[in-house]
């Protein structure tokens, strides 16, 4: 199928107008034409090469918003016309243990394989949401419900599940102190997820120009990491820590407040391995935890949350021609607090 897009030919080249094939729908799929996508520091994670496992030319993104086109034969959950988006997988195995509880992205026979820059099992590469259109097997294509702001849903996709899911699993919710760490894409969504449900919820920043929007983001407290006294303060207090920083930064620092039988979980992906001080971790019993995404029946529920309780992503809609400029943007921790690409800006040339 002819789609046009944009793509970085290699790790040190900017994206670009690309025009590239799909693999051809079948009667499983449902095609999307689409008109958001949020930019994910992953994006750039692997645009630049920083895992190590890049497919070139590479078209990215995993916040995807669009319209049903068109349908197989198989597919009942959606028509031509309906809203629906598309997260960060868009393939998994659907009968191993984890598949069948929900949990496609921890898939065991194969593994799940990524919105882009993967290969699938029939062999076809991925190509993400920078793009006109997306052809995705139903079972990881999600329902949108009518009047959400389109733009600032995007990022739930990603950067939504990916919050919304450690918070579930760790029971962040009333009566428990949680902490944030890194007021980004993901950690503005796990701070107002967090708050959501009822939690403590403290910010970490290493950002003194954003600490008056997390506490209007809903932080009951904000804490400058850079200070030591101010996180003495909270030694050995958190029940749950979601570290969402993207660059390699200081563990011992944040393990050090947790309370007994407490745990930190890990979902920034930084290019470079994190040291730990073992006597952080003994000491308190702590544990020290990771979490990818989420299922697709947690995705459905958190979008479904989210439209119910008003909880959209901070978005600067942006245009292909800055997709470059947005990408140095995000790396110089300039951005409040997702860039979304609009799709009216995608002209193939
Ligand atoms: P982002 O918008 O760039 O946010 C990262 C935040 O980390 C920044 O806003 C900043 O917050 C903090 N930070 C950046 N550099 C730092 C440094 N050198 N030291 C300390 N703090 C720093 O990125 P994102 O899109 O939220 O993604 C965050 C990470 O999650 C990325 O590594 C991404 O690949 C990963 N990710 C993982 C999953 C998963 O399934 N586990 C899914 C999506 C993304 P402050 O200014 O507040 O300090
Ligand atoms: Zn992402």
């Amino acid at each position: 199928m002819k789609s046009f897009g944009y793509a970085a030919a290699s790790k040190s080249a900017p994206l670009a107008p690309w025009s590239f094939d799909r693999r051809e729908p079948n009667p499983d799929d449902v095609v999307l034409s689409i008109d958001y996508c949020g930019i994910c520091h992953s994006d750039i994670h692997q645009v630049r090469g920083d895992w190590g496992r890049e497919l070139f030319p590479m078209v990215p993104g995993h916040e995807i918003i669009g319209r049903v086109t068109a349908v197989g034969s198989n597919v009942t959950r959606f028509k031509p016309g309906d809203l629906a988006a598309v997260g960060v997988i868009v393939e998994s195995c659907l009968h191993c243990t984890n598949c069948r509880n929900n949990l496609e992205v921890y898939c065991s026979d194969g593994g799940a394989r990524d919105t882009y820059n993967a290969t699938l099992r029939d062999g076809s590469r991925t190509y993400g949401g920078y793009s006109d259109t997306i052809v995705t097997p139903e079972h990881f294509v999600h329902t949108l419900k009518p009047g959400i702001d389109l733009a600032a849903t995007a990022p739930l996709l990603c950067a939504g599940i990916t919050t919304y899911s450690p918070l579930r699993h760790w029971g962040a919710g009333p009566n428990k102190k949680v902490g944030v760490i890194g007021l980004g894409g993901l950690g503005h969504l796990a701070l107002k997820f967090a708050h959501a449900f009822g939690a403590h919820v403290v910010q970490f920043t290493t950002s003194e120009s954003k600490i008056d929007d997390a506490k209007k983001l809903g932080a009951d407290e904000v804490v400058l990491s850079k200070d030591p006294a101010a996180m003495q303060k909270h030694a050995a207090s958190f029940d749950f820590i979601l570290d969402c920083v993207s660059a390699p930064h200081d563990m011992d620092a944040y393990l050090a407040l947790l309370k007994l039988d407490a745990t930190l979980c890990i979902v920034g992906l930084p290019d470079k391995p994190l040291s730990v001080q073992p006597f952080s971790i003994v000491a308190n019993r702590r544990s020290l935890a990771g979490s990818a995404i989420g299922g697709m029946k947690e995705t459905q529920e958190m979008l479904d949350f989210c439209a119910d309780n008003n909880i959209t992503a901070e978005i600067e809609l942006t245009t292909y021609d800055k997709l470059n400029e947005a990408y140095d943007r995000v790396l110089k921790n300039d951005v409040k607090y997702r860039f979304v690409l609009d799709n009216r800006s995608l002209k193939q040339s």
